[in-house]
Order: C-alpha cells, then sequence, then structure tokens
C-alpha cells in the first residue's frame, strides 16, 4: 500500500469536516471570491477610518493648504500600507515545490558543468541555498532526479529519520524541517508560519518579513490616526454633538484594532529574534522535529544579530533550508546563562 493509500481515510475525513464547516472554502472558486470579498472590505474600512478624518474635522482639512506636507505624509502612509497589504497577499511564501524544482535544476547544471562534482547544492552554514534561475520551477520539479532531493533533505534530518515520515500525504515530496503542508493553498511552505485568512495568502520564509513590515505600517496609521480623533475631540467636542459621536464609535474601534496589531507586531518580532515560526511555538510538542528539543531551547536560532540579519536581508529567490540541530549542539543551546555568558552576549 502506497503512503498516498494509506492517507486516503484521514484526507476523506478531513474533506468530510471541511465540507462540513466550511463548504465555502472546499470549492477554489468560492474560496476566491471570499478571500477577494475580504481585501474588498479590508480596502473599506480603511477608506472609512481615513476617511472620516477628512471629512469631520474641518481644521485638517484647513491644514492641508497651510501646512500641506502634514497630511501629505499621512495619506503617502495610507497608500503606502495598502500596497505593502497587496505586495504581501500577491507574493509567494516559499513554497517547496518551486524550492524544490530550482534544487533539481541547480542539481542538474551543476552535474552537467562537472561530472566530478558530487555534491548537490551549495552549503552554507549547515545550510543548503537553493537560488531561483528557471522560469518554471514547478515543471523541473517533476524531473526524474528526485532522489537527489530526498538525500538532500535526508542530511537536514536527524541520522535515522524514516524517508515515510517526512513525505508529505498530499504534494508527495519530502520535507526538510520546518515545512509544513497547507490545506487552503494546497501546498507545502518553507518555514511555514501561518495562513492569513485577512491577506489570503499564506506567510512563509519569502514573506515573513514583508508581514512584518505591513503590521508595523498598518499599527503606525492606527496610531495616527487615533491622534487625529483625540486631537478633533479635545478641540471641537461641544460644536457638533453627530459627529462627536462618530469619532467616538470610530475610535473605540480603532482602539481594539491598535491594540491587537501591538500585540501582533510585538510577537512577530519575538519570533524574528528567536528565528521560530508560529506554527512551531503553537504547535511546538506536536511536531515530529521538535520533540527532542528541550523547553525554552530554539533550535534555528543563531543569535540575535544573525536571526535579524537572516530575517531583513534574505536575498529574493532563495531558498533557505535549515539542518536540525545534533544533540550535542542541542545540549549547548540549552546550557544555562553564566556571568560570563552575559558578558560575551552569547544570545547575540
Ligand atoms: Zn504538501
Ligand atoms: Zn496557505
Amino acid at each position: 500500500m502506497t503512503i498516498e493509500g494509506m492517507c486516503l481515510p484521514f484526507r476523506n475525513l478531513r474533506d468530510g469536516i471541511s465540507d462540513r464547516w466550511s463548504p465555502c472554502l472546499l470549492d477554489p472558486g468560492n474560496f476566491r471570491r471570499s478571500s477577494l470579498g475580504l481585501k474588498l472590505a479590508l480596502v473599506a474600512v480603511h477608506v472609512v477610518f481615513v476617511g472620516a478624518v477628512f471629512l469631520l474635522d474641518g481644521d485638517l482639512i484647513e491644514k492641508t493648504v497651510t501646512e500641506p506636507w502634514y497630511p501629505a505624509l499621512y495619506l503617502l502612509l495610507f497608500l503606502a500600507a495598502l500596497i505593502q497589504y497587496f505586495v504581501t497577499a500577491g507574493s509567494s511564501p516559499g513554497y517547496l515545490i518551486e524550492a524544490r524544482g530550482a534544487f533539481l535544476e541547480a542539481n542538474a547544471r551543476i552535474k552537467e558543468s562537472s561530472a566530478s562534482s558530487k555534491q548537490p547544492a551549495s552549503l552554507k552554514n549547515d545550510s543548503f541555498i537553493v537560488s531561483i534561475s528557471s522560469n518554471q520551477p514547478e515543471k523541473s520539479a517533476h524531473g526524474n532526479t528526485s532522489s537527489s532531493w530526498s538525500k538532500m533533505v535526508m542530511l537536514l534530518h536527524p541520522p535515522g529519520t524514516s524517508v515515510r515520515a517526512l513525505t508529505c500525504a498530499y504534494c508527495m515530496f519530502e520535507q526538510p524541517p520546518r515545512s509544513k503542508h497547507c490545506h487552503d493553498c494546497d501546498k507545502c511552505v518553507l518555514q511555514f508560519d501561518h495562513h492569513c485568512v485577512w491577506l489570503g495568502a499564506c506567510i512563509g520564509q519569502n514573506n515573513h518579513c514583508r508581514f512584518w513590515w505591513y503590521i508595523c505600517m498598518e499599527t503606525a496609521l492606527c496610531l495616527w490616526t487615533g491622534v487625529f480623533y483625540i486631537i478633533y475631540i479635545q478641540t471641537s467636542i461641544s460644536r457638533t454633538w453627530w459627529k462627536d459621536m462618530i469619532l467616538i464609535v470610530l475610535l473605540c474601534g480603532l482602539l481594539i484594532i491598535v491594540i491587537f496589531l501591538l500585540l501582533l507586531l510585538l510577537f512577530h518580532s519575538y519570533l524574528i529574534l528567536t528565528n521560530q515560526t508560529t506554527y512551531e511555538l503553537v504547535r511546538r510538542r506536536r511536531i515530529p522535529y521538535l520533540r527532542g528539543v528541550p523547553e525554552k531551547v530554539y533550535p534555528f536560532s543563531k543569535g540575535i544579530r544573525q536571526n535579524l540579519y537572516r530575517f531583513c536581508c534574505a536575498q529574493g529567490g532563495e531558498y533557505y533550508m535549515e539542518q536540525m540541530p545534533t544533540q550535542l549542539e542541542l545540549g549547548e543551546l540549552a546550557r544555562p546563562y553564566t556571568c560570563l555568558d552575559l558578558l560575551t552576549c552569547r544570545c547575540c
């Protein structure tokens, strides 16, 4: 019996549950429509909150004449947040099928150019880096040299890990550490963080940075809008009661959004500094490759500076696949901090 055959009953069960609880998600057409509906709703919410500032605050309209740079900066932030939203929603999170295609193509090129070379891809700091060089990576992903991919993935996992345990039951590819199959995208994603309903896209290795910047811009926009509301309520509280009511209701809504965004920003900043993903943090005990890892140990963290550098300066078009640390390395990471460690900035 094949792995696909074994997994079929579970797949059917899951599909049955999806059908019962979320029928709209089962049909890709409906899913795309609901995603488009959410995007339009999000744009409408932006227009309402920002439009209210210009419609109700007469002082700000006067300011556009005397100090045009001030509202212009605000509108620029509004546009930048919306553009960042659509760019993040349209970006690839780093699908495994694309990485695999790029890897096989690079591997084939290396074999062609140097018959003596046995190394399947560039190996830097215990991790494989595969660059996109093909316009159609998916096409080459189904080549007949897939065993080189299996070998490379096995090298990234601890010795003794079975190929069967690493094979995605849906894509039928071996998954490197930190990859996960997304049931909404129906693809495996490298360094899977989560599937964002508001963006209608997965957040993974290649767009996590964009996602962080989007939350950052959105938080700044909400805070600035909140400042406009508060200034208006303070200066014009007794002029027109219905305008005050609208702005107080909007301010309450904005406060809830700001709290949520600030918490999200802090949470993702913490994940970035420790090189973790939301999925790894939430499901730590259920993820096979994290089961033997001691609590409070971040196995993929290379120190705050390195983590930040990799997150911010990762080159577009590169797929970064990290190797699971050995037991010795995990033991070193779990070692309690001493005074000397603090003085030498071991965490950095
Ligand atoms: Zn998959
Ligand atoms: Zn997804």
